[in-house]
């Protein structure tokens, strides 16, 4: 990511809003000139996106706390970045939720002078607080299942990844199931998101499937990596487009649960703080925390394809 912002997160929650805004500042004053107007045009183009999201979202508020859920997290954090809410209203409403983390998250820092054993055990560590903010027991196998695939390699450990959350269904019968959204520059996200597609298109989950966007508002989520430079400017004209005609947005507000969600999130403070000292320690941009902790949550109820793969995406 390259971000090399630093926060002073502080004891407890404190108040991810005002970091945000010494973020900020330090992100002027890191940033090259080209670079903070590209990040200033998409951060706009981003935030305008999300809202016209919003304008068109149904609104599951009320009914959230009473539908079980699976919530699949390629890294640790994610689970509480994207569904921090939804997770905080269902556990509070005594409604079974298990969270699985597919990776170890040690690719965050992966030049770091903390070896990946540390990292992991730090980033396990953050994934325990968070859920527990979020009313979850971490020690408890069916709400917090860590499956340590090495992260950055969930699409080499697709067939696996699939078997487990297959398992999982079947086992738990969730009537939700959470995923990241297939639009996303992460290729663990990616991954995971098409083997929640694959399962839907070969098994015919019961369960309802909504996805959740992440690294959503970057250019990059929008085009096929492994495409030319000209085919990736056509994917990036048209796929926005596309997907605002035909992504079914829902959205979970935060209430009194957005500083439930805050807390949870300071919880990870190795994606919040350069714990090291380090140059190239990254953080959470300050644009993306902004979209996290909005006080709506964000979710797109898949329009099912035959094969699996995202419709959004059809000249794939
Ligand atoms: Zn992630």
């Amino acid at each position: 990511m390259g971000w090399t912002t630093e926060v002073d997160v502080g004891k407890g929650a404190g108040s991810l809003i005002s970091l945000l805004g010494e973020v900020a500042e330090n992100e002027e004053t890191t940033m090259t000139g080209g670079r903070a107007v590209i990040s200033a045009l998409t951060g706009r183009l981003g935030t305008t996106y999300r809202d016209l999201l919003i304008d068109r979202a149904e609104d599951h508020t009320v009914q959230v706390a009473s539908g079980s859920a699976l919530v699949l997290a390629p890294h640790p954090d994610d689970e509480t970045l994207a569904c921090g809410v939804t997770i905080a209203r269902k556990a509070a409403a005594g409604t079974p939720v298990t969270v699985v983390i597919a990776t170890d998250g040690t690719a965050s820092h992966p030049r770091s002078r903390l070896g990946p054993t540390e990292r992991a055990a730090m980033r396990r560590d953050e994934a325990r607080a968070a859920v527990s903010v979020l009313g979850l027991d971490p020690t408890d196998a069916e709400q917090l299942i860590f499956l340590d695939h090495p992260d950055g390699h969930l699409a080499d450990r697709v067939d696996p990844l699939a078997e487990r959350i297959d398992e999982l269904v079947t086992e738990l019968r969730p009537d939700e199931i959470y995923a990241p959204s297939s639009i996303d520059w992460n290729d663990d996200h990616r991954a995971m998101s098409r083997v929640v597609r694959r399962l839907v298109a070969q098994k015919g989950l019961a369960a309802k499937i909504y996805e959740y966007p992440v690294w959503f508002y970057e250019p990059w989520a929008w085009v096929d990596h492994d495409s030319t430079k000209v085919a990736r400017l056509g994917q990036l004209l048209t796929r926005p487009v596309r997907a605002m005609r035909t992504l079914r947005p829902r959205i979970v507000k935060s209430g009194e649960y957005a500083i439930v969600k805050e807390q949870a999130v300071a919880e990870y403070r190795s994606q919040l703080t350069n714990l090291t000292g380090e140059d190239d320690w990254a953080v959470f941009p300050p644009r993306f925390l902004e979209r996290q902790l909005a006080p709506e949550e964000l979710f797109f109820e898949p329009i099912r394809s035959s094969d699996g793969t995202n419709p959004v995406e059809v000249d794939r």
